[in-house]
This record gives structure tokens, C-alpha cells and sequence, in this order.
């Protein structure tokens, strides 16, 4: 019959001999192999406590940023949202008040702003998207959570601290 590859093997069906009866040979070589690798380099590392290196251009968790003023940069134009391929993004904007200029720095702020991040796949469409240079992932890791509810992140757990207040501290 015509063989349809050549990586078929011949199996050797011929009786075991007494020492292959014994398994002594093989047990052996069992134990020459698991020697061999306690002295190899290891291709584990032991996490949390030794952590690799990330990638340069790892995402990790949303910030949403500042001025150098400490205002809030995002002006709620939705256009992170609308890059969004998962719909992981919400907001909600209102007008800006007399008076308000030190908290926001465009006329139309987002009184709401949240990330389902269960939703997320940290692509950085919404980074990309946007023109204020407001939201970008950052190199943080998202912790993780046992509850669905923590990982919509809302607008104060994304804004940065304000840098004005850290100053006057
Ligand atoms: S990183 Fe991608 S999926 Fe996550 S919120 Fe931004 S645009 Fe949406
Ligand atoms: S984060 Fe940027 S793109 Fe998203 S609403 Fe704010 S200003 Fe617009």
C-alpha cells in the first residue's frame, strides 16, 4: 500500500528483554533526564515576587489626565467612546461654570466618565482617539477583583492626582 507521508514509524514488537522487564533502563533515564534540568536555566520565574519586564509597548490601566494647571483635560466629546471596539466607555457632559475654569479646562467637561474594563481588550483606540491627550493607558497592571461591580472604573478612580494639591502638601 502507498504510504501517504514518511513519518510513519515501524513499532518493535519483538518480547522485552530481562532487563527492559526490569524497567531499569528506563527508570534510569527518567532520572538522568530530571538531573539534567536542575542545573538549567529556569523558564519560570517565581510571581508575584520576581516579576518580567514588560513589553515597551504594554497597556495597562486608563488614566485620565491633567493640565499642568491641574484642570481635567477631557472635554467629553465622546470621540473615545466611538473608537471603542468593545462600547467599554460611558460618560456623561455637562457645561463648564463660571468660576470652574481651575477644575476644567474646556467649556464642556465629562461630569461622568467610566471604563467597563471587563469589556476592555487594552487595544488604545481610545488614546489614539482622542485630541486632548486626556485618557491613555498607562504601564499599570489592572488589579484583579472577585466582584463584577469593581471593574467599572469611574472618573475618580482614572484621574490623576492633581498636581497643584501635591505641591501644597
Ligand atoms: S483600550 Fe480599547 S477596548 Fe479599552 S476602552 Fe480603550 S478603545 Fe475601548
Ligand atoms: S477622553 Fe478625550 S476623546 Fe474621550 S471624551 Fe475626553 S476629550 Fe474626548
Amino acid at each position: 500500500m502507498q504510504k501517504l507521508t514518511n513519518r510513519a514509524k515501524q513499532i518493535d514488537r519483538s518480547p522485552m528483554n530481562l532487563s527492559e522487564r526490569a524497567y531499569l533502563p528506563a527508570l534510569a533515564k527518567g532520572l538522568g533526564m530530571t538531573l539534567s534540568h536542575i542545573f538549567k536555566k529556569k523558564a519560570t520565574v517565581s510571581y508575584p515576587e520576581v516579576k518580567r519586564p514588560f513589553s515597551p509597548v504594554f497597556r495597562g490601566l486608563h488614566v485620565l489626565n491633567r493640565d499642568e494647571n491641574g484642570a481635567e483635560r477631557c472635554t467629553a466629546c465622546g470621540l473615545c467612546a466611538l473608537a471603542c471596539p468593545a462600547e467599554a466607555i460611558t460618560m456623561e457632559a455637562a457645561e463648564r461654570k463660571p468660576g470652574e475654569e481651575h477644575l476644567y479646562r474646556e467649556e464642556k467637561y465629562a461630569a461622568k466618565y467610566e471604563i467597563n474594563m471587563l469589556r476592555c481588550i487594552f487595544c488604545g483606540y481610545c488614546e489614539e482617539a482622542c485630541p486632548k491627550d486626556a485618557v491613555y493607558l498607562s504601564e499599570s497592571v489592572m488589579p484583579t477583583n472577585y466582584n463584577r461591580a469593581a471593574f467599572i472604573y469611574k472618573k475618580e478612580d482614572l484621574l490623576i492626582p492633581n498636581p497643584q494639591k501635591k505641591d501644597s502638601k
